[in-house]
């Protein structure tokens, strides 16, 4: 006999409404807080996208390919267009010879590029090492994927022009023989450390001992200072077949909306990533992708200018910050400063954003959500600088009116 409905309405709603992985994480906090900057009417420098506009000659492609009709779906790994210049780039820049046909896959923003890439290469329970302060997705991105992230910590310089540092010693305690993968970020988010080549050559023993991939996301790879070098780990010896590197239109052409980035491995793990992009998103938006081409195209004169326009700006607000009575991290790549906010004498970074944001009209964003556990980053919080020269003015205006608790 058929069960009368309000038994089946009963037993309907014992069912949880929520994935456990999807309960397991919360929004984005670095999202969230430009949203809050919206509400408050605060200067944002959380997230990290540029207020100011992309090269003329990209929207310009961009523009021609729409009216040229390319409006369709683009081959779902990426325009031939596109990943032509993309392997072309990578040659120029990094020495690689990468296969366009069979070994890149554009998706949309290096963000997607990332978890297609975990979904394709992990199993549950599978180890992936992440170092920590960690750019928050990464998080999410492990629990979506089952994969069990096991952090390792970046240690802050104790002069703060100095370097933050891994430990070899905790590096290597923490692959094993479940580590399938370690996951880099060079120039990192949030720290701005450049990985030197001493440390890649450290992390490539350790991928080949323990027969691990890396997985490498360099969307900052020309915004660099000082003369810190971007390099690879994809170059080193034994690393070409082993390596999954991102990358993405949005930092280095300044369109973080235009969702255009790219994985790119070897044959038979672009393989693996392709299906699985193909099934999340089936394919980035065509024209952009046209425009991407010609992007790649620039000359070497833009990114040497990117990189001179984003130190000017780091010169900007560093001083800034430092007036105001903020502990700053010198970033040799990426365009934001970690700073320590011990000065003002909160009792945790959320609560001086909050008051950042609601008192003095800048958003930042609250160093915990860049740890697994929130007080490691209870005395942190990080600024983007990837803005105009007017809207760090009159970000250092408004930190002008901050107090010291002493
Ligand atoms: N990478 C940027 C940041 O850390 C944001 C990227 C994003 O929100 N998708 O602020």
């Amino acid at each position: 006999m058929p069960k009368p409905d309000a038994e089946r309405h009963a037993s309907a709603a014992a069912k949880p409404l929520i994935s456990e992985k999807a309960e397991r994480f919360t929004e984005s906090v670095i999202r969230d807080m430009t949203r809050q900057a919206h509400l408050h009417g605060a200067i944002n420098l959380a997230q990290g996208f540029p207020d100011f506009p992309a090269p003329a000659e990209i929207k310009r492609a961009a523009q021609q390919a729409i009216a040229a009709d390319i409006n369709q779906y683009a081959i779902t790994w990426g325009a031939r267009s596109l990943r032509q210049a993309i392997a072309a780039k990578m040659k120029k820049w990094q020495g690689l010879e990468i296969d366009p046909e069979a070994e890149i896959t554009v998706c949309c923003g290096s963000t997607e590029a990332m978890i297609a890439s975990l979904l394709a290469v992990t199993n549950a329970g599978d180890e992936i090492i992440v170092f920590e302060p960690f750019y928050e997705n990464y998080g999410p991105d492990a629990i979506l994927s089952d994969a069990r992230p096991h952090f390792v910590t970046l240690h802050p310089p104790a002069d703060p022009a100095g370097e933050w540092r891994f430990d070899e010693r905790e590096l290597r305690a923490a692959f094993g023989p479940r580590t399938k993968a370690i996951i880099l970020n060079t120039p990192n988010n949030p720290t701005g450390k450049v990985f030197t080549r001493t440390e890649l050559e450290f992390i490539r023993e350790l991928c080949l001992e323990f027969d691990a991939l890396a997985i490498t996301d360099e969307i900052y790879e020309h915004i660099l200072y000082d003369g810190a070098k971007h390099l690879s780990i994809a170059t080193l010896d034994g690393m070409r077949e082993r390596t999954i590197t991102i990358n993405g239109m949005s930092k280095t052409y300044s369109v973080t909306g235009w969702r255009v980035g790219w994985a790119v491995a070897s044959p038979v793990l672009t393989n693996a990533i392709r299906k699985v992009h193909d099934f999340l998103t089936v394919g980035a938006p065509a024209p952009l992708q046209e425009a991407g081409a010609a992007a790649l195209s620039l000359p070497a004169e833009y990114y040497a200018q990117l990189a001179e326009r984003y130190r000017v700006r780091r010169d900007h607000l560093i001083p800034a910050l430092a007036a105001a009575g903020f502990k700053c991290f010198r970033p040799q790549g990426a365009y934001y400063v970690m700073t320590d906010i011990s000065a003002f004498g909160f009792d945790d970074d959320v609560s001086f954003a909050k008051h950042l944001l609601q008192e003095i009209g800048i958003a930042c964003v609250p160093g915990s959500s860049f740890y697994r556990h929130p007080r490691d980053g209870a005395r942190q919080v990080r600024f983007a600088f990837c803005k105009k020269p007017e809207t760090l003015d009159e970000a250092t205006r408004r930190l002008a009116k901050l107090k010291l608790t002493s």
